[in-house]
């Protein structure tokens, strides 16, 4: 038997490789993984998205991770942007909510014209991610799942530089005034909804 062992992340991402590496990769239940990007491992589509909660769509994202690389282990999130006066959305629809996948220029204009009129007191958000590992062998297969949120609200104008997504809008409930893009990358990462769900899914790995 050997030493190491792959584990195929889901996600094009290069930050998001590094943070899942360095979090999970921490773990002694983890010891000997070796974390590869998806797209190190083949050209592959990715699947549709068409869960109704983020911990499916992550599912859904690392089954298919598993079924086109073969590998015995993979870990795969999903995460958006839930407000509280929109019922909940963009939700699972955060990075398509304005029509292209990823145009956060377009999100953030219709964030606002949605929450236009809404009070302060009503524009509680929180951003929110889960993240899975799958494992598979001759048993059958083995799902963790670690969820996070970062708690804030939604302001009346765009502000900041950094992140990406939502993050100019997003006012953060534990820096009041402070924009999840006014932080340093190592700031949000300490406080993020992926940190969060990382390190919930390191409570749960034995
Ligand atoms: P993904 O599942 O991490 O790819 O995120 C889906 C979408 O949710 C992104 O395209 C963003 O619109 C939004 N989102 C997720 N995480 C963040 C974040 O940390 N800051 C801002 N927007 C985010």
């Amino acid at each position: 038997m050997s030493d190491t062992y792959a584990v195929v992340v889901a996600t094009g991402n290069a930050h998001k490789l590094s943070e899942i590496e360095a979090i999970l990769g921490a773990s002694p239940a983890m010891a000997g993984a070796r974390f590869l990007a998806l797209g190190e491992l083949g050209d592959f589509e990715d699947p549709e998205e068409t869960g109704e909660t983020f911990t499916e769509n992550a599912l859904i994202k690392a089954r298919a991770a598993l079924d086109e690389t073969g590998l015995a282990m993979a870990v795969a999130d999903d995460s958006g942007l839930v407000v509280d006066a929109l019922d909940g959305a963009p939700g699972i629809y955060s990075a398509r909510w304005a029509g292209d996948h990823g145009n956060d220029a377009a999100n953030n204009e219709k964030m606002l014209r949605e929450m236009d009129g809404v009070s302060d007191d009503e524009r509680t958000a929180r951003f929110h991610s889960s993240v899975v590992l799958v494992t598979r062998d001759e048993d059958g297969e083995e799902v963790l799942v670690g969820e996070g949120d970062c708690e804030g609200r939604i302001a009346h104008d765009l502000r900041g530089n950094n992140g990406f997504g939502y993050d100019p809008l997003f006012e953060l409930a534990d820096i009041p005034g402070k924009r999840m893009a006014e932080l340093e990358p190592e700031e949000k990462n300490a406080i993020s909804h992926r940190r969060r769900a990382l390190d919930d899914l390191v409570r749960k790995l034995r």
